[in-house]
């Protein structure tokens, strides 16, 4: 294995675990109990646990490609995330569910590509057709990602809706879904208001008055 890797996890062992000892022994002795299932995109730049300034057993995370949420099918040939959300919703009973996307997102650029640019990665290629409804018919450039990454966001909440445990948690008002489309160059993350299709600044979100006139920067859903 990589010496500088087998390194990390020495100072992990030998620098940070002592700091929360108790801590995670408390974690296995009663157990996790996350409020939160995160599903995001694989994207090295998304930190979860930065992001939302949680530690260990505050999320249940999902991470594929994309963000992306398979149509429900208890027969189908992919159940990994069908499996992450009936233990999360039925067995963890989390109260929230947060699609977390984020600005240039190869995922969703590659569906602007041509056909051919995939050739090679015929996996990738039919994983992404999950967002493929998100897709604009126009010619791509950076503010028309922004929208498909948001409108992929929202095709995936729906997608959601479709797996009989949340439907039922939603309508119960035991559970609640989230939209987020995380911004990396400006740390900025933009919630997806529910009522309006937009998304909105986190000071927005709170109903807070935004910082700055223009600085609530929420982009149409379109
Ligand atoms: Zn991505």
């Amino acid at each position: 294995m990589d010496d500088e890797l087998v390194k990390r996890l020495a100072r992990f062992e030998r620098s940070f675990f002592p700091k929360y000892r108790e801590a995670y022994r408390r974690l296995v002795k009663e157990g996790q109990h996350p409020r939160t299932l995160f599903i995001g995109c694989s994207d090295s730049r998304i930190v979860p646990y930065v992001l939302t300034g949680t530690g260990p057993g505050d999320l249940f995370v999902v991470r594929n490609v994309g963000n992306l949420v398979p149509p429900y099918d208890p027969s189908g040939s992919d159940p990994a995330l069908g499996a992450a959300v009936e233990f999360a919703v039925q067995s963890l009973r989390v109260r929230d569910i947060v699609i977390c996307g984020h600005s240039h997102c190869g995922a969703i650029r590659a569906l602007y590509e041509e056909p051919q640019a995939l050739r090679d990665m015929p996996q990738l290629a039919r994983w992404l057709d999950h967002a493929r409804d998100a897709v604009l018919p126009v010619t791509v450039s950076e503010e028309a990602l922004r929208r498909t990454e948001q409108r992929s966001i929202v095709l995936q909440l729906e997608r959601l809706m479709g797996y009989p445990a949340v439907a039922a948690g939603v309508a119960k008002g035991a559970v609640f879904l989230h939209g987020w489309h995380y911004i990396i160059e400006e740390g900025r993350i933009l919630v997806l208001d529910v009522e309006t299709g937009r998304f909105v600044a986190t000071d927005v979100a709170m109903g807070e008055p935004a910082a700055g006139a223009a600085d609530a920067a929420s982009y149409q859903l379109q």
